[in-house]
């Protein structure tokens, strides 16, 4: 029951700006304690999508729902401060002559005196910032900037909380901390989270469930193994990380791509396809019978995993990156052996993404 109450729904959302389709017939839930990341490259709307569903930005065509009780739809538009969201921005937003703890309080005028200076520091202990509560944001550093802002967002108990990028301001050793612990207080406090990024990394590290966008449109909503590992089309795959790409057509149910043949299971005979093969499905094999013979291009050793460069000595001279596990360093024109582990080589239908 709980979990209802606390549901983000959004419905069939549609959104432009004159000729721009921002967002294109998107459906999307967030549960309690669920932390959804909304990731996609610029420009693919995820701002938008957020300011939606906040009410920031009027609805034009589908529905919102939080707690089940509709917020916007073609009859309704509940306004951003009844909607019971918090939101925290990739700038922070703070008031600059307010100090933290009057930064928190503001949004929480309706409350009598004991029950704002209650809500405000259980919203200070949760974040870890009880000892910060009269200086001001330009004495803080952009951490404590992040968690003042993650407090702000918090202390009126909302059901949802929205956040636009708002680790991409904090160096890389700070936002991995902040995120962490960002996460771990929307998750303990029961809130739906709704979080953009472009970062595919953090959202696979953050979020419960990953919604990829692509111009507009949601192309896949899954785990992070559901995404990464069973990508639904050529975009999600290359979005979430390097990929080995390959065009074909399928003949007698496989594809031939220089590293062999492939099973395209269930796309038609005769069908353009592409293949795409992470570098990690490719290893160095030990013989002439272990792989695909190739010529080492250049290797390069990244602390916990190696990539090598390497030309297929077929008549294709197809460049191929391997990603590998450790130090493992060929010299540059040595000869060896591509392997391929089937599983994490796709197949997709040509022309489903826009990198062709
Ligand atoms: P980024 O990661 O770069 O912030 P985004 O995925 O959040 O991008 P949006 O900001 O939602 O994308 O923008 C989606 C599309 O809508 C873009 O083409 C953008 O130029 C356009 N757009 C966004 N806001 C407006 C606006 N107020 N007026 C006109 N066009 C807009």
């Amino acid at each position: 029951m709980a979990r209802e109450l606390n549901d983000l729904a959004l419905e069939h959302l549609s959104h432009r700006f004159d000729q721009t389709i921002a967002v294109d017939d998107a459906s999307l839930t967030v549960g309690a304690g669920e932390v959804v990341a909304l990731v996609g490259p610029s420009g693919c709307g995820k701002t938008t999508l957020l300011r939606v569903a906040a009410g920031l930005e009027p609805l034009q065509q589908g529905r919102v729902l939080i707690g089940g009780e509709v917020m916007a739809d073609d009859r309704t538009a509940v306004p951003p401060e009844e909607r019971n969201v918090g939101l925290v921005f990739q700038d922070y937003a703070l008031f600059p002559h307010l100090t933290v703890r009057g930064n928190i309080a503001f949004g929480l005028k309706h409350l009598t005196t004991s029950e704002r200076d209650n809500q405000v520091s259980q919203a200070l202990e949760r974040t870890g910032m009880a000892g910060y509560a009269s200086i001001y944001p330009h004495q803080l550093s952009g951490g404590q900037q992040q968690r003042v802002a993650l407090a702000r967002a918090i202390a009126p108990r909302p059901r949802i909380v929205l956040l636009d990028e708002p680790f991409s301001g904090l160096d890389a050793s700070l936002r991995h901390r902040v995120r962490d612990q960002a996460a771990q207080i929307l998750r303990e406090s029961g809130i739906a989270t709704l979080i953009v990024t472009h970062d595919p990394e953090e959202a696979m590290y953050l979020a419960d469930r990953i919604a990829v966008l692509d111009r507009g449109r949601i192309r896949q909503v899954g785990t992070p193994d559901d995404i990464y590992l069973k990508p639904a089309d050529g975009f999600v795959a290359a979005f979430f990380g390097d990929v080995n790409r390959f065009a074909g057509r399928v003949s007698d149910g496989y594809v031939a791509i220089p590293l062999g043949a492939v099973a395209t299971n269930g796309h038609a005979e005769g069908t353009a396809v592409d293949v795409l093969v992470r570098p990690e499905a490719l290893s160095l094999g030990n013989g002439p019978d272990s792989g695909v013979p190739g010529s080492v291009l250049a290797a390069r050793f990244l602390g916990r995993s190696s990539l090598v460069d390497v030309r297929l000595k077929d008549s294709s001279a197809t460049t191929v990156r391997i990603h590998l596990a450790g130090r493992q360093l060929p010299d540059a024109g040595e000869t060896v052996y591509v392997a391929r582990d089937s599983n994490q080589t796709y197949v997709f239908p040509s022309g489903d993404d826009p990198k062709n």
